[in-house]
């Protein structure tokens, strides 16, 4: 069964585990690709036991009192996939969806999108099953305080670094930065990334994972001998991913000619003006009363005529069922997951070229890694520097793992994995192993 509805609803509550369709799993979606890498590398049985593994998986109860004077438990996870290269980093999410399968896909994806973008971190994610839409201010500060609290032994600077993620933004960071703080009884800034500005953020960071959709899409144009100027675009999802994508593609000179949220979505084959829709949802938090579009769902969406595709909403959009009928020539993955095992296979014998997540959406946790550094420094970059060294780092590593693919005749997705399980393989073979 599907997380998510054709319409792109959010179904109640996805299944448990084992009533995932084995395509649909997030861990076993991450994993077909792993052992497809693993073996192409031929890493040794030990090594590959060891990468399989999550280092450590925390199931914790979030009490809450809500506003009506109630008590609701919440249940968080988090999950510390791998720490070899440094320490753990990852998200935070706050969605129904939220499983621990779910967050032991993402602490994996985290592990290997680090390393392909060369950055001294590990890998991990964290999740609270919840509906941030039907809670008050209040309520949130609460079961954000609650949830850090709860995980307090894992966090740390040097140990494990959470940052944004489905749902949550810099309000949620703050409070887990003053949390923190407030049990080791001084500020630590450097716990947590994409902070408000103000308080040891970065310049950049918000528009970072969208700004490294834009570039890796570039070089992606550059490498089909495309040009950008007329490059149709259609967006998934518009959220802090899917908005800035389309807005810095837009000022690449490219026509997004449609965008959806998960109401569904509008499409205008001369091009939208992306900032006017930005301030539309904005003001109506709706996009279906837009003028002078056709309003599509997600699905049709997905199938337009188009030249890019940028799934940036969930995981699982792109399936057995729907990939076939893509018609895009470039996938540029803004989500963590979207695209499932099957789908791969599907896309790469249609030609399709398929900037993976952990390539195409790592200039989120780049520009966290650049935070990390700075509030360690105490010294703070202007964003012209920020957005220069993330350049610089997403078009080497889009470089790097085109070469990996043209070396060895595999997809971008499965290159993208080996440059990230050679390091981190190569990290395990140096520090040998404690028992
Ligand atoms: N949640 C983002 C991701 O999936 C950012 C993680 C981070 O900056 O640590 O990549």
């Amino acid at each position: 069964m599907s997380n998510v509805t054709a319409s792109g609803h959010h179904a109640p509550i996805r299944p448990e585990r084992d009533t995932f369709l084995a395509d649909e799993n997030p861990f076993e979606a991450m994993m077909a690709r792993f052992d497809d890498a693993a073996q192409r590398l031929k890493l040794e049985p030990g090594l590959y036991k060891v990468l399989r593994s999550p280092e450590k998986q925390i199931i914790v109860s979030v009490p809450i009192l809500r506003d009506n004077g109630e008590v609701e438990v919440y249940t968080g996870y988090r999950v510390l996939y791998n720490t070899a290269r440094g320490p753990a980093k990852g998200g935070i999410r706050f969605d129904m969806g939220v499983t621990l399968d779910e967050v032991k896909a993402l602490a994996a994806w985290m592990t290997w999108k680090c390393a392909v973008v060369n950055i001294p971190f590990g890998g991990s994610k964290g999740g609270v099953i919840c509906d941030p839409s039907t809670m008050s201010n209040a309520e949130l500060e609460r079961m954000t305080r609650r949830y850090a609290s709860a995980i307090i032994e894992t966090l740390g600077p040097d140990s494990d670094v959470p940052a944004p993620d489905v749902n949550t933004n810099e309000r949620m960071m703050a409070w887990i930065m003053d949390t923190y703080s407030m049990h080791k009884r001084h500020t630590v800034t450097a716990v947590v990334t994409g902070k408000p500005i103000e308080m040891g953020g970065s310049l950049g960071r918000r528009e970072a994972t969208g700004r490294g959709c834009m570039l890796v899409t570039r070089e992606a144009l550059k490498k089909m001998g495309r040009p950008l100027k007329g490059t149709r675009v259609a967006v998934q999802g518009f959220g802090n991913v899917g908005s800035i994508s389309a807005l810095l593609m837009e000022r690449e000179g490219m026509t997004v000619v449609a965008v959806s949220d998960k109401e569904g979505g509008i499409y205008n084959p001369k091009g939208l003006n992306v900032p006017d829709v930005i301030q539309h949802l904005q003001a109506r938090k709706t996009l279906k009363t837009y003028p002078n579009v056709e309003i599509i769902t997600n699905e049709q969406l997905l199938a337009l005529d188009c030249d890019v595709l940028v799934p940036a909403a969930l995981e699982n959009v792109i399936t057995q069922e729907n990939a076939s009928r893509i018609k895009a020539k470039i996938i540029c993955e803004g989500a963590n997951g979207p695209t499932s095992a099957h789908a791969d296979k599907i896309l790469a014998e249609k030609g399709i070229l398929v900037i993976p997540d952990i390539l195409a959406n790592a200039g989120g946790v780049t520009v966290s890694y650049f935070e990390w550094v700075q509030d360690r420094g105490g010294y703070f970059w202007d964003e012209e520097t920020v957005n220069q060294r993330l350049e610089k780092i997403m078009v080497t590593s889009f470089q790097e793992v085109a070469a990996m693919a043209d070396r060895h005749s595999v997809t971008m997705r499965i290159a993208a994995y080996m440059v990230a399980i050679d390091r981190v393989a190569k990290v395990h073979r140096l520090r040998g192993m404690y028992a």
